[in-house]
């Protein structure tokens, strides 16, 4: 009896080792096609003084606005109620996905937030006016923010790439998934609509980095 016992407790011990080499598990948020706005350009599209709107936090100080905008791609295809995040940023940025990229008739690369030189141009209309951005359109390169302590359970570092599994009926690996580690931060992996879908992922589902 005593040695099933300790069977027992060597076999429990084993599959819990196994499970902390497992992998690192992180929850997925799927992020939809939105736009990020200087001041200047959040005036020319709302008019003089206007300020964007809170309607949903967002991790990091940023914010789901109320305001919404129509992107024009070439041949002016369109696509309407594209969100706007706050706050405002030092540059305009608009982030589709691939298949937005197709409808707007675009080539359109993928760049982490913010690397927008040499990027696709687009134009934005909201309900006081339009611009026109020579370069800002991206696809937004996938990432998983996290906190420096949860950087620390992972064993892994700022700007580090890793290998992402969801482990569902699709079972899906994405690999270049760049790390990216702030104190303002919760643990999140942030992949497009097209990335979603493709691998039948909803937000709030788990992922786990195996790499
Ligand atoms: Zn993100």
């Amino acid at each position: 009896m005593e040695q099933i016992t300790r069977l027992v407790i060597e076999a429990i011990n084993r599959m819990e080792t196994e499970k902390k080499s497992d992998g690192f598990a992180v929850p997925v948020g799927v992020s939809a096609r939105h736009v990020h706005l200087t001041q200047e350009h959040v005036e020319a599209l709302f008019g003089p003084g206007y300020q964007l709107t809170k309607r949903k936090e967002l991790m990091g100080g940023q914010f789901a606005s109320n305001e919404t905008v129509t992107i024009v791609g070439l041949k002016l295809r369109a696509i309407e109620n594209v969100r706007v995040l706050g706050p405002v940023r030092k540059a305009s940025q608009v982030e589709v996905s691939a298949t937005d990229a197709i409808r707007l008739g675009m080539k359109v690369p993928v760049r982490e937030s913010g690397d927008i030189d040499g990027s696709a141009p687009v134009a934005i209309v909201g309900p006081k006016g339009a611009i026109y951005l020579n370069e800002g359109c991206i696809v937004a390169m996938r990432h998983i923010h996290m906190s420096p302590a949860d950087a620390l359970a992972a064993g892994v570092r700022d700007g580090d790439f890793v290998s992402v599994k969801a482990d569902n009926e699709r079972g899906t690996t994405f690999d270049h998934v760049k790390i990216r580690v702030d104190e303002s931060f919760t643990l999140e992996m942030h992949i497009d609509t097209d990335e979603a879908n493709a691998a039948l992922i909803s937000t709030g589902d788990m992922v786990t980095i195996v790499d």
